[in-house]
């Protein structure tokens, strides 16, 4: 009698149970989308990353000023523990200040273009006549070393060319823009053995070099050493890319004795200047760069703020994105907008008055560009790794990150078995009309691409949010296009709605996210970078 009574109790207490966890589910799931639908702080927190503290170069004063604004907001917001982690960067930071550029024969014209990263300015106007170099394909040292040296006399006092005007089809077939459904239900299809397929599209296959030559970088390199011991003035790049579009990188000593004032110019102009050369007819040019140097940028810094947990505030759900960028425009695609969105997903769940059991810490990395140096540092001074895990290893739940422009969430990456992905898939479930379609286990522990990376490679649940592609591949990425116009703000908030449930879910479960077992966790992959065969023939900078 007793027994059969408690049973009877027990089905009571589960069937009312059950429907009120998933009510509750239901329940803040609205709420968080109302918060956004209604109260959205994203396009003001953008506005302020990019138009205000833009461009964000690692190591530069501007990136230290948008960290302690963000920190600044967020503690407006109710966060707590705002504050700055140092990392040792160890190359001064650099910032352009002023740049100018023409051709002042046989027309006069001013010229588009960006000044490479941690190159020197030029003390002042510069006038010379302009020297092409028609660099050889894919020399062997004996061959690179023999062109040189009949170069020498060439380059001495001129404005240098180096290499030949590159040829940029018109581009007959737009890219995608968005995911059709379809394929993004089947990318992030546990069932479909193809799943994880068309990732971003950045990462470029690296062909490895042939034996015997050179590789780009070797060639950079010694271009370098040669120009600046020959006496040239300036070095100018051709953008060999469409529509007046630059990516502008950085000079890879970090040392403004090693390489001469250099810019990156548009296709359009490179190719002006090179097909008036052709005629046989002298060009000149003028510039006046002025770049500035900050010491103080060898050491740089990841932001961090949390919403303290309750009953289990020691275990932590991260989320983040990198707030550096690189200077040829205000960063906003890659990726003010990923700090936004994951700013925007912490501050719904505060503004809603929720109580999360676990903390949940927002984390704005830099040195990204360079390396996911900066969430590097941050995973091995907090986690260690699986070999050598630090106490906090044990205690975070997963770590999000979005790095792919403005495009709405489509799926997610998980480093974990597949019942973590399960999870993760649960919780982004509702959100089938936002454009979420599901998740996928990954078993990746490579570095590369973005700072889910450097998470997933020490062994922990790093989650990569895959994007529709808008813009971002051909047109914002690393570009002179970057900027606060390029952000879809519909797209941004269904991102944060999205996040914002995810992250709740995952700081409320009992247990943590479920993770590979001695038995399971996939094996370190080779370092890169390591010599032999394995240098790039094209460098492939992070997202
Ligand atoms: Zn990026």
């Amino acid at each position: 009698m007793r027994r059969s009574r408690a049973l009877v109790l027990l089905c009571v207490l589960l069937v009312g149970f059950v429907p009120a966890v998933a009510q509750d589910a239901a329940d803040i799931n609205a709420k968080i989308r109302k918060e956004e639908n209604e109260n959205s702080q994203i396009l003001r927190t953008m506005h302020f990353l990019t138009d205000v503290y833009g461009p964000r170069l690692t190591g530069s004063p501007n990136l230290k000023a948008a960290g302690e604004w963000a920190i600044k907001q967020m503690t407006e917001w109710g966060f707590e523990n705002g504050h700055l982690e140092p990392w040792d960067f160890g190359h001064p930071g650099w910032a352009n200040e002023r740049f100018s550029g023409f051709i002042t024969s046989p027309v006069k014209d001013t010229l588009t273009c960006e000044v490479l990263a941690w190159t020197p300015g030029t003390n002042g106007a510069v006038t010379a006549r302009a020297y092409q170099m028609v660099l050889p394909e894919k020399p062997t040292q004996e061959e690179f070393t023999a062109y040189l040296a009949k170069q020498k006399e060439n380059v001495k006092g001129k404005i240098v060319l180096a290499g030949k005007g590159q040829m940029v089809p018109v581009t007959l077939t737009p890219p995608v823009r968005r995911q059709d459904d379809k394929q993004a239900k089947e990318r992030y299809d546990p069932n479909n053995p193809n799943a994880g397929q068309g990732r971003g599209g950045n990462r470029r296959q690296q062909e490895p070099p042939a034996p015997g030559k050179l590789t780009a970088r070797q060639i950079e390199e010694q271009l370098d050493q040669f120009l600046v011991a020959g006496g040239a003035l300036i070095r100018v790049n051709d953008a060999g890319r469409e529509h007046r579009q630059i990516r502008a990188f950085n000079n890879r000593s970090f040392d403004a004795a090693k390489a001469l004032p250099t810019v990156v110019m548009s296709n359009e102009d490179y190719g002006r200047i090179t097909r008036i050369l052709a005629d046989g007819t002298s060009v000149e040019l003028e510039f006046n760069i002025v770049n500035r140097w900050y010491p103080e940028g060898k050491t740089a810094y990841n932001t961090v703020a949390e919403i303290p947990g309750t009953d289990k505030k020691d275990e932590v759900v991260m989320l983040g994105g990198h707030l550096d960028s690189w200077h040829s425009a205000t960063g906003a695609t890659d990726n003010a907008i990923g700090c936004a969105v994951m700013m925007e997903a912490a501050r719904i769940l505060k503004a809603i008055g929720v109580k999360p059991r676990r903390t949940i810490r927002v984390a704005l990395w830099s040195g990204e560009e360079q390396g996911l140096l900066g969430s590097q540092a941050y995973v091995k001074q907090h986690f260690g790794t699986f070999e050598e895990p630090k106490p906090e290893y044990s205690k975070l739940v997963a770590y999000f990150n979005v790095d792919s422009g403005t495009g709405r969430v489509r799926g997610a990456s998980v480093f974990g078995p597949p019942d973590a992905a399960a999870i993760v898939r649960q919780a982004l479930a509702p959100f089938e009309d936002l454009g979420v379609m599901g998740a996928i286990a990954s078993k990746s522990r490579a570095l590369g691409g973005t700072d889910s990376t450097s998470f997933s490679q020490a062994g922990l649940p790093g989650i990569g949010l895959g994007q529709d592609p808008i813009e971002y591949n051909s047109a914002t990425w690393h570009t002179n296009l970057d900027t606060y116009e390029r952000i879809i703000e519909d797209d941004v908030k269904k991102s944060s709605i999205a996040v914002a449930a995810a992250l709740y879910q995952l700081a409320m479960r009992d247990e943590l996210l479920p993770r590979f077992s001695k038995e399971t966790m996939p094996p370190l992959p080779p370092r890169e970078g390591t010599p032999a065969t394995t240098t790039p023939t094209t460098p492939t900078p992070p997202r």
